[in-house]
């Protein structure tokens, strides 16, 4: 049957946040030998971008406040990419005490005002203009910045968030320097054709700019809209190994798309991403031992597939 919009890429990149966006929600501290080890699995398996840790305050996130030990003890590959998170110009003041162990910043803040507030105490305009700042700083640095807008698909307090607010925040992370913007799905509201709207406005709004998909799984359809992004030309996006992860507001907003489905998936379609499947998988089992309790993945559930 011939296909509507894109053809499919043969290659997509995968950013691996489960050391940040899957340990800041874990109920337990994981010890950071435990987190260096599991990162460094995940980069023997071949994951080529990796979110580390992160640098907020922590005394409100007690889970990663080791975020500089992470750093000075993990040995990676020179060819992994190693991005932190960063808040605002504070984290970024921290982060930079270890300023060669990284080469990507990751900014956020949600496009929605009640979810932003609710998240980091902030108004939209305020946290903007914070980033704006921290990114400024960050390319002064030599930094390469991505700028993230959770919620960029429907907000659990104010419903729909509309495309045209979400690129404006996109415009304003490139003009400060940011050459990547992710479109955070954070509670899990999109589906695939909201999806494979989404994406040819921001691609010709947001020229020149690497624009990537982080899909959460909390109702079962991060791996479809992962389908409708594909279509629309996204060859960028963000999951976490063993299903880790979520966000802290509201509760139950569970699950980024794990990353071994995410792989398991591309590559039956035939599309490359430079990742040990079976590699992946073994670190995922590290993560549930570490963590002392089942992930939810499917192929952790699974295997992956053999064709005999
Ligand atoms: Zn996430």
């Amino acid at each position: 049957m011939a296909k509507t919009g894109f053809p499919l890429p043969t290659a997509v990149k995968v950013r691996e946040v489960g050391p940040r966006d899957g340990f800041q929600n874990e109920p337990e501290v994981v010890a950071t030998a435990d987190k260096v080890h599991l990162i460094e699995m995940l980069a023997m398996a071949g994951l080529k971008r990796i979110e580390v840790t992160s640098f907020v305050r922590p005394d409100v996130v007690p889970q990663l406040a080791d975020a500089e030990a992470v750093l000075e003890h993990v040995r990676l590959p020179a060819d992994v990419a190693v991005s932190v998170l960063v808040p605002n110009e504070r984290g970024l003041e921290r982060a930079l005490s270890h300023r060669d162990r990284f080469q990507e910043i990751n900014g956020f803040l949600s496009a929605s005002e009640t979810h932003n507030q609710k998240n980091v105490g902030r108004s939209v305009e305020e946290s903007l203009a914070g980033l704006e700042r921290t990114f400024a700083r960050a390319c002064a640095e030599g930094l390469r910045c991505e700028g993230v807008i959770s919620t960029s698909f429907g907000c659990p307090y104010e419903g729909h968030v509309s495309p045209e607010r979400v690129l404006a925040i996109a415009q304003r992370f490139a003009a400060a320097g940011a050459q990547e913007v992710g479109f955070g799905d954070t509670t899990g509201m999109a589906n695939p054709l909201q999806v494979g709207e989404f994406f040819p406005l921001a691609f010709s709004a947001l020229e020149g700019l690497e624009l990537t998909a982080h899909f959460h799984n909390t109702r079962g359809q991060g791996l479809a809209n992962v389908l409708a992004a594909l279509e629309a030309g996204v060859t960028s996006f963000e999951s976490s190994f063993g299903e880790l992860g979520g966000c802290p507001v509201p509760a139950g907003a569970t699950g980024n798309i794990a990353t071994e489905d995410l792989v398991s998936m591309l590559h039956e379609m035939g599309i490359e991403t430079g990742i040990d499947l079976e590699a992946l998988l073994d670190a995922s089992r590290a993560a549930q031992r570490a963590l002392g309790r089942r992930l939810s993945s499917h192929l952790l559930t699974a295997g992956p597939i053999e064709w005999k």
